[in-house]
């Protein structure tokens, strides 16, 4: 399953590299390219491992929003603080599961599947027209002063290899200092995430069709709860 794969890496990266959001970019990169070479005994099974989740993201057709509404709805009664967020990467999930350990909160992360990758298939499965309507059915708010820096990303400018991994760094830093994670129980979710997609030797981070790169990450729709251990 996509998502123990995808624990267990979080796990080992971080058992080497803790919260280094840089290096977490460079595995990233490394594993679209699959390319391992130079690479240290540890670094290599990171970058396979980060690869196998991919490849199984890649060949995903069902999406499971369905359940995640459910899952939603059925939850987030018992939670203080829920958050929703447009387009939420897996290096920003990783950076709040790392962060939410440091501030001694139980971070756990199911992930569900928009085959799509867009937000209009997920606002579909709540019966909304916008993601605020979507936060409203679940007590919660959007972070809209988030959304602007995350969609930065996906401007469709192409950037070098050193640009892409400089602002990766900058979202993960900047979504895990605007969540405030320490004041309860907090629910957050996204409606999809990215790709990071080389084109020539430059770089685009993206979750649509059209760069001749099946989608992978960007169809994770996921929710990140935190909770406070008592
Ligand atoms: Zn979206």
């Amino acid at each position: 399953m996509i998502e123990d794969r995808l624990m267990r890496f979080f796990e080992s990266f971080h058992s080497i590299y803790k919260d280094n959001y840089r290096r977490l970019a460079e595995i990233l990169l490394r594993a679209y390219e699959g390319d391992v070479r130079g690479l240290s005994a540890t670094d290599r099974m990171l970058v396979n491992d980060l690869l196998e989740v991919i490849r199984e993201l890649r060949i995903a057709r069902s999406s499971t929003l369905h359940e995640m509404r459910d899952f939603i709805l059925r939850s987030s009664p018992g939670y203080d603080y829920v958050y929703v967020v447009d387009a939420l990467g897996l290096p920003e999930l990783y950076g709040l599961w790392c962060e939410a350990g440091k501030v001694k909160l139980i971070p756990i992360l199911k992930l569900f599947v928009n085959s799509e990758a867009n937000t209009r298939a997920f606002k579909e499965v709540f019966g909304c027209e916008d993601l605020a309507c979507v936060a409203g059915a679940s007590q919660g708010m959007v972070l809209k002063k988030m959304d602007v820096l995350i969609h930065d990303i996906m401007s469709g400018e192409s950037r070098s290899r050193y640009e892409i991994i400089d602002l990766i760094v900058a979202r993960v830093k900047h979504v895990t200092l605007e969540l405030p994670l320490v004041k309860g129980n907090t629910m957050i979710l996204s409606d999809h995430g990215y790709d990071i997609v080389r084109v020539n030797s430059r770089y685009i981070a993206t979750h649509t069709h059209g760069h001749r790169t099946p989608l992978a990450l960007a169809k994770i729709a996921p929710v990140i709860l935190l909770k406070r251990i008592h």
